[in-house]
């Protein structure tokens, strides 16, 4: 954090946005936005090595939305991101960031929504285009979507790009580009492939990676929780209430708007809770810092910025409940427990896309990570049965009792009951603010996870992480039926298990279809990720393809309509008509090439 500037309004940008990022509690630029903005704004080209949590989206987008005139209703910036879920994100992030700016107009566009409403939005007049390159593509073609007036184009999550097949798709929309545009590309990692591309299409650009600083954190206990099933907030006071050595808390998050939403959710279940943010003057940040230091608050949600150097011994935990936005913030974050030779905990919240910071900080820390299991709720009823019983055994030595002894003697004759009982009704009573058992379900426990940016859906196009998911055993391959393949796939990517139907579609090697074009139509439409699509066969004039069973209404429909070159695949259960010439491939590891 050491290179990052303390204020937005340092690197250039207009009023009109500082007064939003204001509004929205973003306190100060992440370093990634303080290295790439100054840049953009400039107007120069730009490579950003940076994964999704770095906040590289307002990295581009505040720059580009400079560049807009709002008067002028023709695309003046186009975003390519490899998936739908990405294209709405983005252009939600947007539509934040324009809220002084009225006119302004951003339009996500993608595979499986219907083209009718994408014409009619897009005839509307947008400034921004989000959209995943196959249907940016074929807007193109169609001429429904004109780049004449086009100032920047970002190429998001380029390495995903290339890993689904797109980069073909990417280069032909770039070569249909008007010369003059400023181009910045994102990546998490340059693999030969998206440097090429960067040679070829981005003008002397400016190279900015965030940097990972390595320190070691020895004394600390760091633990993370994949967030799934269970709402953030849930877990967090599950956490908390069965964690051992629990004294006080620092939760850090992003923006002082979370700071005192978080503070004032924990404090109507119960927390001795209080937000701390840049707002807070001098007086008011010390007031905070002195009553966790006494004992008068457990609990302090910081943003970085604000939690900088606090020393307070009795700090037993760190909760990372926004993930950091680099390796420094992390360990700067985590070093405020573990203070004063006393251990420390560290507890990290990382949402499916965040495993790759993870394992950044993993690398940075030079430490392993451990999952943490999320407290059950048979966990959390025995620690409150237990905290409950050592009340009362503290009660039960206490003076004074003899009075209410004998109105619990009373209520046993008056009501005929033993005194258990009345010991029961009172035990009740006594925890009614409280209650010891906790209603809900058991999340299931989320799958160890990958190192790929995106969640591994269980299901189609969605993020339900409960939903089953797949493995990545080998199966045996297709018959070949003893012809030679013409195109050589070399099988280095496991096809997925678990229960696969086979369909066919009406495009095959006489279309000029790759494999790739058909993994990326389907990936895009019906928002399953490449690698549970499992074997696809090309024939001469359709393929097959295997796709993961109990696929859901909408999904079928979305690909009975998709096209690829062109043509539409009439995706359909197949009957096991084994057609001449049929070839089968396993799927390419995208990653390989
Ligand atoms: P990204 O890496 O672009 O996906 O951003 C991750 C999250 O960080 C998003 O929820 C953003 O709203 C948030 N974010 C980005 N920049 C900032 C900032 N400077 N201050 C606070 N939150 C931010």
């Amino acid at each position: 954090m050491s290179t990052t500037p303390d204020s937005f309004a340092d690197l250039g940008l207009s009023e009109t946005l500082l007064k939003t990022l204001t509004e929205i509690g973003y306190e100060t630029p992440s370093p990634i936005q303080a290295q790439c903005i100054p840049v953009l704004l400039e107007g120069h080209d730009l490579i950003g090595m940076a994964q999704t949590g770095t906040g590289k989206t307002a990295a581009f987008a505040l720059p580009l939305m400079e560049q807009i005139d709002v008067k002028l209703t023709k695309p003046q910036a186009l975003i390519l991101t490899p998936t739908r879920e990405l294209a709405i994100q983005v252009a939600e992030a947007l539509q934040t960031y324009a809220k002084n700016l009225p006119g302004f107009h951003v339009l996500p566009i993608y595979g499986g929504q219907s083209y009718t409403i994408q014409l009619k939005q897009l005839s509307r007049g947008a400034h921004v285009i989000v959209g995943t390159p196959g249907r940016v593509m074929d807007h193109l073609e169609r001429k429904t979507l004109n780049l004449d007036h086009l100032k920047t184009m970002v190429l998001d999550e380029a390495d995903e790009m290339l890993r689904m097949g797109f980069i073909d798709d990417v280069e032909w929309i770039l070569e249909r580009t008007p010369p003059q545009h400023q181009t910045a590309l994102f990546s998490a990692t340059m693999p030969e492939q998206i440097r090429r591309v960067a040679q070829k299409y981005l003008v002397e650009p400016r190279e900015i990676k965030i940097k990972s600083a390595t320190a070691t954190v020895a004394a600390i206990r760091q633990v993370y929780w994949q967030v799934s099933g269970m709402h953030k907030l849930d877990a967090l006071t599950r956490i908390l209430e069965v964690e051992e050595d629990f004294d006080a808390a620092i939760i850090f998050v992003r923006t002082k708007t979370a700071t005192v939403e978080l503070a004032d959710k924990l404090s109507a279940r119960g927390y001795a809770a209080a937000a701390l943010n840049g707002d807070l003057n001098q007086q008011m940040r010390e007031r905070v810092i002195e009553q966790l230091k006494s004992g008068a608050l457990d609990i302090v949600i910081a943003t970085d910025v604000a939690a900088r150097g606090i020393d307070v011994p009795r700090v037993s935990h760190v909760v990372n409940y926004d993930i950091p936005y680099d390796t420094e913030a992390y360990v700067h974050r985590i070093g405020r427990t573990g203070r004063a030779g006393r251990t420390g905990n560290a507890i990290l919240f990382v949402a499916p896309r965040e495993i790759r910071m993870l394992r950044t900080i993993e690398r940075a820390t030079r430490q392993p990570i451990a999952p943490l299991t999320l407290p059950s709720r048979a966990d959390v009823t025995n620690k409150r049965v237990a905290d409950f019983k050592e009340k009362v055994a503290e009660v039960l030595n206490a003076e004074g009792l003899d009075f209410f002894a004998n109105i619990v003697s009373q209520i046993a004759e008056e009501q005929n009951v033993g005194a258990e009982e009345v010991a029961a009704a009172l035990a009740m009573m006594a925890q009614q603010g409280k209650p010891l058992q906790i209603a809900g379900e058991d999340p299931r426990p989320a799958p160890a996870p990958s190192f790929d940016s995106r969640p591994r859906p269980g299901s189609f196009g969605e993020r339900d992480e409960r939903k089953p998911r797949f493995d990545r055993g080998d199966k045996p391959g297709f018959e070949n039926r003893g012809e030679r393949p013409r195109r050589e796939e070399r099988p280095t990517r496991a096809a997925p298990s678990g229960d696969m139907v086979r369909y066919r579609i009406d495009v095959g090697r006489d279309h000029g279809v790759q494999v790739k074009d058909i993994v990326g139509a389907i990936a895009n439409e019906a928002g399953i990720e490449s690698r549970f699509i499992g074997r696809i066969a090309l024939y001469d004039e359709s393929s097959t393809v295997e796709l993961p069973a109990g696929m859901p209404g909408e999904a079928a429909n979305a690909l009975k309509r998709t096209r690829v070159r062109g043509v539409p695949i009439n995706l359909r259960p197949d009957e096991g008509r084994q057609d001449s010439g049929e070839r089968s491939f396993k799927k390419k590891s995208f990653g390989d090439r």
